[in-house]
């Protein structure tokens, strides 16, 4: 087991850190999300208002609170900013802290959980903004999967089976759906996330319950989205996440979790 770091004689203050870290971090998932899809350039150039193209001070970008100051609307075009950002940074504020007390220390395993968070949240805000997965937000999901698999002590092996399966697996079902019903109902960013999943789930047999439980929540979350208005198509990312997460926190110890499971089913098929 690697070193970790025992949070529990200052919890409290690690808590209130890692909700500041994370609002932070949301800053910045909201200015990623919103440049990269455009393929503007990050951090070179300074954050401006949209509209009025002020340059934004540090001032304007204290997280959380600077739109509260400016009661949701630009400080100097009073243009109305939208409750996303907020909401962005909070999500990824709050979350951090959870872990981290959950965890109650500091270790591989919390670092690779948080990151689970912080590239997840990226990743949610694309794909209901532009239907859009983007490929770092993969690669840095896929990097995080690999501490936690090297922290959980996953087997090489078994998390590569698992890569190939979520991948080629979510292709197949992409191309039935394609051929039964004649709509394209998975993109290839969603297929690539399916192989990146495998790494988090560190076992083939993952892949079954992510892929009835994603189906679940999809159709409950668009059902949802299209009650509150958000239109007729809701993307199939936030739901793969939030089963994905699910999966994953459930088990702290993923990787024994899934080799109990997979025991267990194939002694079932031996009978
Ligand atoms: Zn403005």
């Amino acid at each position: 087991m690697p070193a970790a770091i025992d949070l529990q004689p200052f919890l409290s203050f690690a808590a209130v850190f890692a909700l500041m870290l994370g609002a932070a971090v949301g800053s910045f998932i909201t200015l990623i999300t919103y440049r990269l899809p455009r393929e503007e350039k990050i951090g070179l150039t300074r954050s401006r208002c949209p509209s009025c193209k002020a340059t934004l001070t540090p001032r304007d970008l204290i997280p959380i609170f600077s739109w509260l100051m400016g009661r949701g609307t630009c400080r100097h075009c009073k243009t109305p900013i939208s409750i996303r950002y907020p909401l962005t940074e909070l999500a990824t504020g709050l979350g951090t802290a959870a872990i981290l007390l959950w965890q109650g220390e500091l270790s591989a395993v919390s670092i690779a959980l948080i990151g689970f968070w912080w590239v997840a949240v990226a990743m949610v805000v694309t794909d209901l903004e532009h239907y859009l997965l983007l490929d770092e937000c993969q690669i840095a999901l896929a990097l995080f999967g690999l501490l936690y698999g090297w922290a959980t002590g996953a087997d090489l092996t078994d998390t590569l089976v698992a890569v190939l399966v979520g991948g080629v697996g979510s292709a197949g079902i992409k191309y039935i759906f394609l051929a039964v019903t004649g709509r394209d109902g998975l993109g290839w960013g969603d297929v690539k996330l399916f192989a990146v999943a495998g790494i988090w789930l560190g076992h083939a047999l993952g892949f079954i319950p992510l892929l009835v439980f994603s189906g679940l929540l999809g159709v409950v979350m668009s059902l949802v989205w299209r009650i509150a208005g958000g239109g007729k198509f809701f993307p199939f990312g936030p739901a793969i996440l939030a089963a994905l997460a699910v999966l994953i926190f459930y088990s702290p110890a993923t990787a024994t979790f899934w080799q109990l499971y997979g025991e267990n089913l194939s002694r079932l098929f031996s009978l």
